[in-house]
């Protein structure tokens, strides 16, 4: 891993208005269909709506841009469950989360597996990976990360709190 002095290589050193950091490049993605069969019950079922959600991905490196994912989808309405759902896009992120599953994945092994503070690891993935992810969240994610129960991360996040 790179040491301290490899800091002073990027460009937005010193920058501390978020307004001056560079624009993300925008990228679209649609989960957006006519007709969906209901998860519940199977039944074919029309779009009511769409919308619209961001997701924040690993940047560009190239350009050293964040990347946005604009993200249409679908909402379907089941006649028989009496229930609304949306298209499936569990394959780009988990529900309400503003980050792809590539950032979170990368997170969580910047700090069960290379051991970075979360601090560290927010500014790892802003250098290296040009996305903005608040250290808070990180560790949100790996504490959901320690419950659902994968036995070598458990280990490795209790250990470094006892020692
Ligand atoms: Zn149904």
């Amino acid at each position: 891993m790179a040491g301290p002095g490899a800091y002073m290589a990027d460009g937005t050193e010193g920058i501390t208005r978020v307004e001056d950091l560079p624009k993300p490049k925008v990228v679209r993605r649609s989960r957006n269909f006519s007709r969906r069969p209901c998860p519940n019950c199977g039944h074919s079922c029309y779009r009511k709506r769409t919308f619209e959600r961001t997701l924040h991905d690993v940047g560009d490196l190239v350009s050293g841009r964040p990347r946005n994912i604009q993200l249409t989808y679908s909402q379907h309405y089941c006649c028989k469950c009496k229930r609304y759902f949306n298209a499936d896009m569990s394959d780009l992120a988990l529900p309400k989360s503003h980050y792809t599953h590539r950032v979170v994945t990368l997170a969580v092994r910047l700090v069960v597996e290379d051991g970075l503070p979360y601090r560290a690891a927010s500014w790892h993935l802003w250098r290296d990976h040009r996305v903005f992810v608040p250290y808070a969240t990180i560790q949100n994610w790996v504490e959901a990360g320690g419950k659902k129960g994968r036995a070598a991360r458990r280990r490795t996040i209790s250990g470094r709190r006892t020692g």
